[in-house]
């Protein structure tokens, strides 16, 4: 498989949208993903998003949800979180590719005089950059995939869909696989399922010199046949190549929908073997998932952006596939960190404290511990869940005042068990600063966390400007925690555990952002089998 212009041995597929934005373009990018990855092949993927942001490190999780962070420690949204899932493979700093990152590149060279006095324009020098991108993001793949996101004909996609367009001249067009995603809406009063927004969506593309291999028609339920031959035909396209998607329960049903909609076919055209995909293991947790178990558990996921799912989407799913590995349904109550109390606690079988920044409902969260310390509930702290944990440990303990420098002057000086990080001191509203990406722990001997792990060593993701100081270990010892993993410098806390209770394991990282649902995190394994 050797590229014709460039000698080297990727073939790229560009996945675009239209008609509507969040029809789940992500998850059909991911999918297609997965069964190239079953196929054997070696696969990465990679997001555009013509934001003007730089990273996704200060967007708001309640508009944007989640904030996932690659293991190079870049600040990204929550697709890269699918694409891990999907592909259990780990993105990086180049999977992510945000307009302003481009631009404040494209200025700082244009500053520091790297364009020689020339004029600096959106074609060739943006675009070009966008290639150097993918190309970047695809070394050592033989199949990269790249999802842009927003809708064809968006004011500022435009440069990114002349991007993906160039990249042909530059690997070959048979290199190139273009998937566009459009959505076909059911009209109720009528009664029907209407193409027109899907034709014009694909004009819009023709019109920007791309015609698609492939359309994937997204429907509510499933379309007759002649619905994708329409669109065909109006189109130009040929009819096997417009598939349709319709809208099934779970996103890991996507691949299997995608391998009975004909896209195989056409994915072994363009890579060139027909090997059957080995989709054994998503076979096997897809009917895991989909029983109906005995049992159920109960988790009360103590949260500030409350019934948003997609604020804590890695934490929910990395629960939901180890309870299908554990066999046993699980339930998530979401419990408002701002007004919870001990009946909301006591109606779970245990309670998780995710991430998060600021005061906003840091009681709540620290009650919730304390709990947890004082009725043996099992407990999983999440980095500000670990936090709120040794406050209420050196609550506990006999520091009444135990606070974070966090949550400001709602506490009484000196006691702030939690404080800011070297360095970190005057960052707080700056992106890109806080302790980020893979960092090393050392687990104590003989811990919980080192037997869940079954290691000595772990590394693990983080994001965060506050660590836990020290000097209070009396008091959080005395309130009946122990430190269970470090840094290997020992100055970091990375793991709290309570020794005396069934499962209260809480840690400074984002374990979350490393389960799969085929290899679920040992952590949240563990977890949901101390409910049984
Ligand atoms: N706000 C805390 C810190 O910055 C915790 C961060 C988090 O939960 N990701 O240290």
């Amino acid at each position: 498989m050797r590229n014709k212009n460039t000698e080297k041995s990727c073939k790229y597929i560009f996945v675009t949208g239209g008609v509507l934005s969040g029809v789940g373009k992500g998850i059909t990018a991911a999918s297609i993903g997965a069964i190239l990855k079953a196929k054997g092949y070696k696969v990465s993927i990679q997001k555009c998003d013509p934001y003007l942001n730089v990273d996704a490190g200060l967007l708001n999780p309640v508009e944007h949800g989640e904030c996932f962070v690659t293991h190079d420690g870049k600040e990204t949204d929550l697709d890269l979180g699918h694409y891990e899932r999907f592909l259990d493979f780990e993105t990086s700093q180049y999977s992510s590719v945000l307009s302003g990152a481009l631009y404040q590149e494209l200025i700082e060279k244009e500053r520091s005089g790297g364009f020689h006095g020339k004029t600096v324009q959106m074609v060739p020098h943006f675009t070009n950059l966008v290639q150097e991108k993918i190309e970047k993001a695809s070394e050592g793949s033989e199949v990269h995939i790249v999802e842009i996101g927003g809708t064809v004909g968006d004011y500022e996609g435009l440069s990114f869909i002349e991007a993906i367009r160039l990249f042909a001249n530059r690997v070959g067009r048979e290199n190139c696989l273009y998937v566009h995603v459009v959505y076909v809406p059911w009209i109720n009063t009528s009664k029907e399922l209407k193409t027109k927004p899907a034709q014009n969506a694909l004009k819009d593309l023709r019109g920007f010199g791309i015609i698609p291999d492939v359309v994937v028609c997204r429907t509510e339920r499933p379309a007759p046949r002649v619905i994708c031959e329409k669109i065909a035909a109006f189109s130009g396209i040929d009819k096997e190549a417009v598939l349709n998607l319709p809208d099934i329960e779970s996103v890991y049903d996507v691949p299997f929908n995608v391998l009975k909609s004909g896209v195989l076919e056409i994915l072994n055209r363009f890579v060139g073997t027909n090997t059957e995909p080995d989709m054994a293991r998503w076979k096997e947790f897809s009917r895991l998932r989909g029983k109906k178990w005995a049992k159920t558990v109960r988790v009360g996921l103590v949260a500030k952006y409350v019934g948003n799912d997609d604020a804590y989407i890695c934490v929910t799913e990395a629960l939901k596939a180890a309870a299908a590995w554990e066999k046993v349904n699980v339930e998530i109550e979401w419990i408002n960190a701002e007004d919870a109390t001990a009946e909301d606690f006591a109606k779970v079988d245990g309670l998780v404290v995710p991430g998060g920044f600021g005061v906003r409902g840091v009681e709540g969260k620290i009650k919730a511990a304390e709990y947890a310390l004082e009725t043996g509930k099992p407990y999983l702290g999440l980095c500000l869940g670990m936090q709120c944990a040794v406050i209420a440990a050196a609550r506990r303990g006999g520091l009444g005042e135990a606070g974070s420098e966090e949550f400001g002057a709602s506490r009484e000086a000196g006691n702030d068990v939690i404080y800011i990080m070297e360095g970190q001191k005057g960052k707080e509203s700056t992106g890109g600063t806080m302790r980020l990406g893979d960092y090393p722990a050392e687990l104590r001997e003989g811990s919980r966390v080192a037997e869940v792990y079954g290691a000595a060593k772990v590394v693990e993701r983080h994001r965060h400007r506050y660590e836990v100081n020290q000097r209070f270990l009396p008091e959080i010892e005395k309130g009946g925690l122990a430190i269970a993993g470090t840094s290997p410098d020992g100055k970091l806390v990375e793991f709290v555990e309570a020794p005396g209770c069934k499962f209260f394991v809480a840690t400074q990282a984002h374990p979350e952002f490393r389960s799969r649902p085929l290899e679920v995190h040992p952590l949240f394994r563990e977890f949901v089998k101390s409910l049984k």
